[in-house]
């Protein structure tokens, strides 16, 4: 495929380039597909962690398209691992929609990082929607596998009824709330803000990862930092997509 400018740019940033092949589909909920691939030589050749991402290529009216995707149940000596889309109108979910075994495309690995505090926080509050299901998964694995284990406190947003259904990786003590996507994403907005109180967080030893919609995603991190003045360094926030 074609690069685009932003393409170039990548490779001259140092990002790596490999050729992916879809080995099989699985349809999780009528909105929820995992796809498996064989990484031509990708985990081999790039460290991996927690929530990571890749960008993929897809092509969308003859243009080149890409969109990050986080890498489930990868296994570097298998050279094997799964990506699970959400489904709804988009060049990205479509391909997934048809995509059969034998198909290949292509994959960048640049950008992904994992930043955790540096000490052990108390608690870790998520916000995130299905998009973000996969790399919050990733990231109650690493909590549960450190030695302090701090509880978990999650939001997420839903629009299809079976997306409350979707497996998560919490531990008993955990909490989860799904919210219906409402307003515009205000619904979510609303409660995550009214819940994250002076009273009920610490922003000295608190840890706060927010992947919704990008619009939520930035009124919950303004919240954040200049209501509460949480340190942005206890902040992970990334908008998974735009509405
Ligand atoms: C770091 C990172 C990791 C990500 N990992 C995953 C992942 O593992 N699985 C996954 O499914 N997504 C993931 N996403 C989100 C995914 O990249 C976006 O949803 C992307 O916009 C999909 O591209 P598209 O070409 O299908 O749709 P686009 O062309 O971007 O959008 C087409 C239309 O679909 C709407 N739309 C796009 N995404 C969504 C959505 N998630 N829910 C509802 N409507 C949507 C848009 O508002 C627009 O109207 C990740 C995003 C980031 C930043």
């Amino acid at each position: 495929m074609k690069r685009s400018w932003e393409g170039v740019v990548l490779k001259v940033m140092g990002a790596k380039d490999f050729s992916l092949e879809v080995t099989g589909r699985e349809q999780i909920t009528p909105n929820f597909l995992r796809l498996h691939l064989s990484d031509g030589g990708m985990l081999a050749a790039t460290k991996i962690h927690p929530t990571m991402w890749i960008r993929l290529w897809f092509t969308d009216a003859g243009r080149p398209h890409q969109r990050a995707y986080t890498l489930v149940d990868p296994d570097p000596v298998a050279g094997t691992f799964s990506i699970d889309f959400a489904m709804h109108d988009g060049a990205a979910a479509n391909w997934a929609r048809t995509v059969q075994a034998g198909d290949t495309i292509e994959a960048t690995v640049q950008g992904s990082s994992f930043e955790p505090p540096a000490a052990a926080p108390r608690r870790l509050w998520v916000v995130g929607d299905p998009a973000s299901v996969p790399a919050i998964n990733s990231l109650l694995d690493a909590v549960a596998a450190s030695e302090d284990s701090p509880p978990a406190t999650l939001w997420l947003e839903h629009q299809h009824d079976g997306d409350t259904a979707l497996a998560l990786h919490t531990r008993p003590g955990d909490a989860v709330v799904w919210l219906p996507r409402e307003r515009g994403g205000a619904h979510l907005v609303e409660t995550v803000c009214a819940a994250l109180a002076p009273g009920a967080v610490d922003i000295e030893r608190d840890w706060f990862w927010i992947a919704c919609e990008a619009a939520g995603t930035r009124a919950i991190t303004k919240h954040l930092r200049r209501t509460l003045g949480v340190d942005k360094r206890r902040i992970s926030a990334l908008g998974y997509w735009r509405a």
